[in-house]
Order: C-alpha cells, then sequence, then structure tokens
C-alpha cells in the first residue's frame, strides 16, 4: 500500500519529525532538505526511508541535538571540518560554500570532515560543486556490511562515491553509487517488500551465495565488479578514514550506538576548478564533444538521467504506508 504526498508535505513530515526527536532548527532543516531533495528526484532509498535512524540517532545521543561545527582552514587548499556530531546536510550546508570559494581562488580544495553521521546520498553535495562550475568527487564510509573480494568476513562499509563534472549550458554530469553490489537501503527495502535480490550481490553468514535479502542481512553483500570494486572500496576506506582522521569501517562500528541510524565517521571532498587546471576557457570544448558522443551512443543511459527526469517531473510521492505509520508513531 502507498500513500501519495506533496513535496511540502514531505519537507513538513522530515522537519517535524527531527525537531520532535529534538534537533535544533537548522540541523533539522538541513536534512529535510537532503530527503526531500532524494525524493523528488525517486532515490527512494535514501528519503524518507531514512528518517526513522535520523530520528533514532538523536533519541540515543549518538547524533548532537545542537551541533557547534567548526571550519579550520589549514593551509589555503584543505578545509578541515569538526563536525561536532552532527549530521552531514548540516555540514554541506554550512561549509560547501567555503571550499567553493577557496576552490575558485586556488584551483583545488580539500573538505575535510570528521565527527559526522552521513546517511544520505553523496550527489546534493557533488552536484552543488559542479553547478558551480567545479568538479567534485566525494565518499564516505559506513559500517562493516561488506565483504572484501575473496573474503567471507566483513570489512568495508556499502561505500559510495559520487563524481560531478560541471556543464556551462546543462545539468552537470553525476554518478552516485555505492561500491557493494547494492545499497544497503535497497536490500532492507527488498526484504520489507518481500524481492529477491539479483544474483551475485550477497552472500549469507556461512559464505555461501544467496538472493535472500534477510540472508543477505545476516551475512553480508559482496562488492560490486569483483576485486575491481573490493579495491575501490578500499581506497574510500583510506580517504574517508585515516585521510580525515577518521575511522575506517570496521573500527567506526567498536564505538557506534547501535540504533539503526548512521554511525559518526568521515567524509572525504574534493572540489577542483577545470578552468584553473586546464588553463583554458574553453576548458569545456573537449569534454562536450565527448559527452554528447558518449549519450548518443545507442543503449547508453547517462548517469543522473533518471533523477533529472523526476526531478522535473514528480510532483506528489508515493510513498510505501507502513513507512508513513512508523514515522507518525514517532
Ligand atoms: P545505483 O546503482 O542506483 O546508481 C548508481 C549510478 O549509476 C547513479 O549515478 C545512476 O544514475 C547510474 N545508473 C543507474 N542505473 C543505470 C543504468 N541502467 N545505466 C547507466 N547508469 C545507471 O546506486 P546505488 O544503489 O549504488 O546507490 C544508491 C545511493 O545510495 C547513492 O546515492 C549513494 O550515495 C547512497 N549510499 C549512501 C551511503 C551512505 O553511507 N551515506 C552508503 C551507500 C550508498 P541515476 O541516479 O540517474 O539513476
Amino acid at each position: 500500500m502507498k500513500n501519495s504526498l506533496s513535496l511540502e508535505d514531505i519537507y513538513n513530515l522530515a522537519y517535524t519529525t527531527l525537531t520532535k526527536g529534538g534537533s535544533c532548527s537548522e540541523q533539522a532543516e538541513a536534512v529535510a532538505q537532503t530527503i526531500l531533495s532524494a525524493e523528488k528526484d525517486g532515490s527512494v532509498s535514501h528519503g524518507l526511508f531514512r528518517l526513522p535512524g535520523y530520528f533514532n540517532s538523536l533519541k540515543s545521543g549518538k547524533v548532537n541535538l545542537n551541533p557547534n561545527p567548526s571550519l579550520h582552514k589549514v593551509t589555503k587548499a584543505v578545509l578541515k571540518c569538526g563536525g561536532d556530531r552532527s549530521f552531514a546536510p548540516l555540514i554541506h550546508k554550512m561549509y560547501l560554500n567555503e571550499l567553493i570559494k577557496s576552490t575558485k581562488d586556488i584551483g583545488i580544495g580539500v573538505l575535510s570532515i570528521q565527527r559526522v553521521a552521513h546517511f544520505a546520498s553523496l550527489w546534493p553535495e557533488t552536484e552543488t560543486l559542479a553547478e558551480n562550475g567545479l568538479i567534485g568527487i566525494a565518499c564516505t564510509s559506513y559500517l562493516p556490511v561488506v565483504s572484501p573480494f575473496g573474503a567471507s568476513e566483513k570489512l568495508f562499509g556499502t561505500n559510495p562515491i559520487s563524481f560531478a563534472w560541471p556543464r556551462k549550458t546543462n545539468n552537470p554530469l553525476v554518478f552516485d553509487m555505492a561500491t557493494s553490489s547494492l545499497a544497503l537501503g535497497d536490500v532492507q527495502i527488498a526484504a520489507r517488500d518481500g524481492h529477491e535480490l539479483p544474483v551475485g550481490a550477497g552472500i549469507d553468514a556461512n559464505g555461501n551465495a544467496t538472493t535472500d535479502p534477510n540472508q543477505v542481512l545476516e551475512g553480508m553483500l559482496l562488492p560490486f565488479g569483483g576485486y575491481k570494486g573490493s579495491h575501490l572500496s578500499m581506497m574510500i576506506e583510506l580517504l574517508a578514514g585515516p585521510l580525515v582522521g577518521e575511522t575506517t569501517s570496521d573500527t567506526t562500528e567498536e564505538n557506534n550506538i547501535d540504533d539503526g541510524g548512521p554511525p559518526l565517521g568521515g567524509q572525504f571532498i574534493l572540489a577542483m576548478s577545470p578552468e584553473i587546471i586546464s588553463g583554458l576557457d574553453d576548458w569545456d570544448k573537449n569534454a562536450e564533444t565527448f559527452i554528447n558522443k558518449l549519450s548518443n551512443l545507442k543503449g547508453v543511459r547517462m548517469p543522473g538521467k533518471r533523477r533529472h527526469i523526476n526531478r522535473t517531473s514528480l510532483e506528489n510521492i508515493e510513498v510505501n504506508s507502513d513507512l508513513l505509520n512508523k514515522i507518525y508513531s514517532l
């Protein structure tokens, strides 16, 4: 069963639930906006579906109700943010502009974020950078739910990475993906809705292949693309963990409060100015030729296309009724 909600209803429901959970208004606004953007773009597993988890992490005390994040400009290129146990969208709202300003000035910039709870898609942050004429790369780790290639033991998070390329007269080109075969939210939704997973998505607790989402939730996911996806996931553990002075997914778990919400960890965001790095005013010329050639190839579907179509066409969103009842009960 599904209920139809307007975009305004979705924002208000998210904002009210978060403030009832005790969050200050600024943090609730940032997270509600992120939830709304996900629903608007049809990113179901990172919209309202995440709201009970956000709420639980406020109630358990893991996430600060009134965080006081800080930004330290270590060098012109390195901005170091202490998240003060906040939800990541608050940090993006507060500091992405600083990253944009310094990157436009010197060509490259890193926003290194500590003590933050990331429970959302990553395209909102990379797309914002690209809408401001910059290339963006962002990644974060999670909790150990993925077995490295060859092992039957959880070590990696679902470790998403997003890349955005700016375009002068088009929407930015953006991809945003977990480096596991599936995002965990999609496995949870498949379990809720009684769907099988694709072959190769995960293994049970004994290391046997299975397409049963419940068995995978008790067992573990696999990286996408065999050992190659496994290596990318390893890279993300290092960039979003030790590089920003934070834990990797396995050590994140040691101090995590298991409240169903996001763990506290790090995020790595890299911004680059194509104009300054290429030294060309028409830096986009070759890129546009390439992107157009790629998108015109028969059979190719460009990343971000689904989201951008949804964004301009979805006015009312169909939301799972059980999820809504769960949210109302909060
Ligand atoms: P998908 O596999 O759905 O999509 C990955 C990318 O590929 C998207 O950019 C998507 O574009 C594109 N794409 C999808 N289908 C096709 C196709 N048939 N042909 C060409 N391109 C395609 O994403 P995931 O399930 O891996 O991840 C979902 C979300 O989960 C991400 O936003 C990620 O950031 C988030 N996540 C967050 C975590 C966290 O800890 N915060 C952890 C793990 C994941 P489009 O969007 O247009 O469909």
